[in-house]
């Protein structure tokens, strides 16, 4: 049977996929989910009397999971496309995001978008900014499970820049990717963050959407902003 949800358990499956800091991501002990979504996440949940139940995922597995009915919604900084508006529902914008680069501080070559024509570029995969990376003229895309892995290998000298979500890179780059990385302030794309939801379950986006604005407009959601983010 596909009823997987018991009415009587109120737990709020969660899908996300830990490893896009200040976003989701595990702390020191690995035994905390961490971040803005994870604290925006469990404030939702506790809003509409649910329990948050998070489970980590690939990036490229939280959609199929949630078409099979594994989880209830997906948080991940997951920006709301076409493509993906096909599959699933989203919830009202929470966070606004947009796609930059980053490239190895010894590199003095690349300094604009256009300059990564025919260059080696690390993204992750299933991401905006791995479709933007393929529209580049002559670049070679690699693709990785996370952009923590996308850092290491522009690191190790593997590809020649990282295309990726702004904050994410200038998180990566504020807690020590300086010595290594720099970035630029041009925007590639500006983007939205959205919670998916399935197209089956029209009930729990509209709950969704409630506590959102409720979080929004006592406050809650600015205190998780700035704790992540500053003012
Ligand atoms: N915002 C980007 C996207 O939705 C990247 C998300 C992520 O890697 N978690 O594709």
């Amino acid at each position: 049977g596909s009823d997987t949800k018991k009415s009587d358990a109120k737990v709020l499956r969660i899908g996300t996929n830990a490893d896009f800091a200040p976003f989701e991501f595990q702390d020191v002990d690995g035994k905390e989910y961490v971040g803005f979504d994870m604290d925006l996440a469990r404030a939702i949940a506790k809003e509409m009397g649910y329990q948050a139940d998070i489970q980590n995922v690939n990036f490229d597995g939280l959609i199929p999971a949630l078409e099979a009915g594994n989880i209830d919604m997906i948080i991940s900084g997951m920006t709301v496309t076409e493509e993906r508006k096909q599959k699933v529902a989203f919830s009202k914008p929470y966070y606004q995001s947009g796609l930059t680069f980053v490239v190895r501080n010894d590199n003095d070559t690349i300094k604009s978008f256009k300059d990564l024509e025919g260059k080696t570029i690390a993204v992750q995969i299933g991401t905006t900014g791995a479709n933007k990376a393929r529209e580049i003229k002559d670049a070679t895309v690699k693709e990785f499970n996370s952009s923590a892995d996308t850092f290491l290998e522009l690191k190790a000298g593997g590809v020649d820049a990282v295309v990726n979500d702004r904050p994410v890179n200038d998180y990566f780059l504020a807690q020590g990717g300086t010595k290594d990385a720099k970035t630029f302030p041009e925007i590639l794309t500006a983007e939205d963050y959205g919670i998916a939801i399935s197209k089956k379950n029209p009930e729990l986006a509209k709950q969704i959407d409630e506590a959102l604005e409720k979080l929004q407009a006592n406050g809650e959601y600015d205190k998780i902003f700035e704790k992540w983010f500053g003012k």
